[in-house]
């Protein structure tokens, strides 16, 4: 039998549902707010995530989906996108005027994961990104719109773990004061954290190992380190979390795993799934735009986890496909001709019709019509188109009546 690619999934039935909703909602919320969609290849060349997220990072260094293509370049399918995204805005000149952009985006992402539960290779991701502001202001209203979004989905156990990372300039003195603390106990510390600690220390405080964690007691605190000016917009941003009623908790240790986040960082936990997990995460990228070749350019973004949401939003609400359309089984030859037709203007008026178009039996279209969910049927006979009506069931009170053709619509709206 035909499989799937491993780590990859097929999406339909109330997942599938439960993805349309998160997309539809999201759309409808990042409108609002004056973002627009882009759209991305899914396949690039392996230098823009090499640039950009970092040789030291897990995604770089383990988990890339890369190969040649058939004229030898090395590609990759898109591990994340806030790196494509800025590649394309580069390459479309879309920052050379330096005004605001606000930009979201819905697709899949491509990580060679070992399996685990939740972990796929294949996943999806929605992101929001903002370009050319770099004020706390501009973060407070990305995740303003970030928890809106949330909290129409019917998410309501949402914290925020949030953190500040400094400027590249001002984390030398950081690093001098943690490697120190590392040193003092490296026998404690994995291997990977060895490796860290040469390339980038901020990557120890990331480590899952559990005596790494432990091992993290009474570390030096990165916000310890702050310049005045990055101590002022975390403080500033804090400000207007509290008064926008965003709950949060500021935690030392977050740094996400890319290298190009500066000042903020951030991630949503939700205890909607039991124990609290990170939804989503995120943060300011203000060195991302001029590491790929563009101009100095602010930036602030997040991306949240599809597949974890739809998870959340089952265990929230149930199992949740949309409406089922009205089903109209004609019988007969000369019936099947005439509900295409009349589908085809209830379409028009908006109306969610699905037409039985096998032919055959009444008793079997019922049958099938019962089996598939649906709640509402319209037989459509001889006799009927002679009188102007069609027989409405309700398949699940067992009813039915005769409705004027003519008063279709509205009664299927109401
Ligand atoms: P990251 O880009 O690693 O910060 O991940 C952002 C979000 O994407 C996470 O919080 C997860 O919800 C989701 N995510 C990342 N990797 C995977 C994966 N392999 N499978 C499913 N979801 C993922």
């Amino acid at each position: 039998m035909a499989q799937s690619v491993k780590g990859m999934r097929d999406l339909f039935g109330p997942v599938m549902g439960a993805f349309q909703r998160i997309e539809d909602t999201a759309r409808t919320h990042f409108a609002k707010h004056g973002y627009q969609e882009i759209r991305t290849p899914i396949l690039e060349y392996v230098e823009v995530f090499k640039r950009a997220v970092g040789d030291s990072s897990d995604i770089v260094n383990k988990e890339m989906y890369d190969f040649k293509d058939k004229g030898g370049r090395d590609v990759v399918m898109r591990p994340e996108n806030t790196a494509a995204v800025v590649r394309a805005m580069i390459e479309h000149k879309l920052l050379a005027s330096s005004d605001p952009q606000l930009l979201y985006y819905i697709g899949p992402m491509f990580r060679y994961e070992r399996m685990q539960a939740g972990r796929y290779r294949q996943f999806w991701q929605i992101g929001a990104e903002s370009f050319g502001v770099a004020s706390p202001e501009s973060e407070a209203e990305s995740l303003l719109m970030l928890f809106d979004f949330l909290r129409a989905l019917g998410l309501k156990e949402l914290k925020l773990s949030l953190n500040s990372v400094g400027t590249p300039e001002t984390r030398p003195a950081f690093y001098a004061a943690f490697r120190a603390f590392f040193d003092a106990r490296e026998s404690q510390f994995c291997g990977d954290c060895h490796r860290r600690i040469a390339e980038n220390p901020l990557r120890v405080l990331d480590c899952k190992v559990p005596t790494c964690q432990a091992a993290l007691e009474g570390h030096p605190v990165i916000t310890d380190f702050l310049d005045e000016a990055s101590r002022a917009h975390h403080d500033r941003l804090k400000a207007l979390l509290i008064d926008l009623g965003i709950p949060f908790e500021e935690n030392p240790r977050l740094v996400r795993g890319l290298d190009y986040y500066t000042r903020t960082a951030f991630e949503v936990l939700s205890s909607d799934l039991g124990a609290q997990s990170a939804l989503l995460g995120g943060g300011r990228y203000d060195g991302l735009v001029k590491m790929l070749g563009g101009p100095d350019t602010a930036a602030f973004g997040w991306a949240i986890g599809l597949d974890r949401l739809a998870m959340v939003l089952e265990a929230v609400k149930g199992n949740q496909e949309g409406p089922k359309p009205a089903l109209l089984i004609p019988l007969g030859d000369k019936a099947s001709a005439a509900a295409l037709k009349l589908a085809q203007t209830w379409w028009g008026q908006g109306c969610a019709i699905q037409l039985e178009t096998r032919g055959g039996a009444l008793k079997k279209a019922l049958q099938t019509a019962n089996r598939q969910g649906f709640t509402r049927a319209l037989i459509l006979g001889d006799g009927e188109l002679e009188s102007g009506t069609i027989m409405a069931k309700d398949l699940t009170a067992g009813s039915q009546e005769a409705w004027p053709i003519a008063e279709v619509p509205a009664r299927l709206k109401a």
